[in-house]
């Protein structure tokens, strides 16, 4: 989670990543949860202390093809900036400002809730019941069903992805595998994650995003459900055999199974996803307590808005719980 802790210290302002206007409007923060992401950092707004998430994105690890000519900004930038500039849904995060050095561009994000991704979620075994997890799910298919009637996938939807706040409103993040798709468009590279990766694609042959798209999303939903992957290699992938841990309703089964099925051609597609009974079941969300759900911190339950500066100095207190996972401690290897 992203908190800032009592220890966080403002990056210096002559860091490469910070550089430019964009030190003029933010102060970064060193600290982002247990300081375990590279490139994202909590930041606040200079003029009000608003708390904000910056993404530095480094322009050299921009591939030639991730790269666009935005009309609105009047410039080249990431497909991933001009994307998220761009769209907008309740489900999807939301860029506040867009700044650039000589190396970076520096995309000031929303910091939506206490910004507990959805891998943390259910890295604490959270108590939900199959309503719960349909709220959580319809709203992560909801963002893609916007995305994909503009004709735009994710690429990349996965647990880490997928941000959540203490009303269990869920938020798409991280475009930066987005590409739009075209009735004539086929790719050959694979640029996600394996675990979420279809065994079509896996076994190299080319795709047109949709079905690798529900692919994740299935993995991703089954994820969610029984707190861990289905497959664990390229061989499990390709054979495609669930094997749940325990049981579900048959509507939940039906879905993962066919979200999960080997063949393209047969697996569940987005609209066949929406109008799923599991998808739509009734559920009341304000009849659950976050807190009763999963192990918390009170600063997760009433995220801090705004940065104080108190007299002590410290900032807000805001210890990040002894939670951190295994998968997001290698985004701390990983530099800017
Ligand atoms: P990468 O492309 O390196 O995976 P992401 O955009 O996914 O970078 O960000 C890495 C992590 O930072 C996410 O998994 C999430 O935990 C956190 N994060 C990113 N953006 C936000 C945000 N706007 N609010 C809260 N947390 C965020
Ligand atoms: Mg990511
Ligand atoms: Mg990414």
């Amino acid at each position: 989670s992203l908190s800032v802790s009592q220890s966080a210290a403002a990056e210096p302002p002559d860091t490469e990543y910070v550089k430019g206007s964009y030190a003029d409007h933010y102060t970064t923060l060193q600290q982002i949860g247990k300081g375990a992401f590279g490139c994202v950092k909590m930041a606040f707004r200079n003029t009000d202390g608003v708390i904000v998430v910056t993404k530095f994105i480094r322009k050299a690890k921009v591939y030639e093809e991730c790269w666009v000519f935005d009309s609105i900004m009047g410039k080249r930038v990431p497909l991933e900036v001009s994307l998220l500039t761009t769209l907008k849904h309740p489900s999807i995060v939301q860029v506040i400002d867009v700044y650039e050095n000589e190396k970076y561009f520096q995309m000031v994000m929303e910091k939506h809730g206490s910004g507990m991704d959805l891998f943390e979620f259910i890295d604490r075994s959270p108590n939900l019941d199959e309503a719960l997890a349909s709220y959580i799910f319809r709203q992560v298919v909801s963002a893609l069903s916007y995305m994909h009637s503009l004709n735009i996938l994710h690429r990349d939807v996965k647990d880490e992805n997928i941000i959540l706040d203490q009303y269990f409103h869920a938020k798409l993040i991280d475009f930066g595998s987005a590409s739009f798709m075209a009735a004539d468009r086929y790719f050959s590279t694979f640029c996600g994650t394996m675990e979420y990766c279809s065994p079509e694609v896996l076994k190299g042959n080319k795709y047109r995003g949709p079905e690798l798209e529900m692919w994740a999303l299935g993995v991703t939903l089954y994820t969610l459900v029984f707190g861990e992957n289905p497959f664990f290699d390229v061989d499990e992938t390709i054979a495609a055999v669930l094997r749940p841990p325990f049981k579900v309703s048959n509507d939940l089964t039906d879905l993962i199974s066919w979200l999960l099925h080997p063949d393209p051609q047969h697996r569940c597609t987005l609209s066949e996803v929406e109008k799923h009974p599991w998808t739509t079941q009734e559920v009341c969300p304000e009849n659950y307590n976050f807190e009763n759900v999963v192990r918390t911190v009170p600063e997760e339950i009433d995220p801090p808005m705004y940065y104080h500066m108190e007299s002590s100095s410290h900032a807000s207190v805001v210890p990040a719980p002894e939670l951190a996972s295994s998968k997001t401690v290698e985004f701390g290897l990983e530099a800017c």
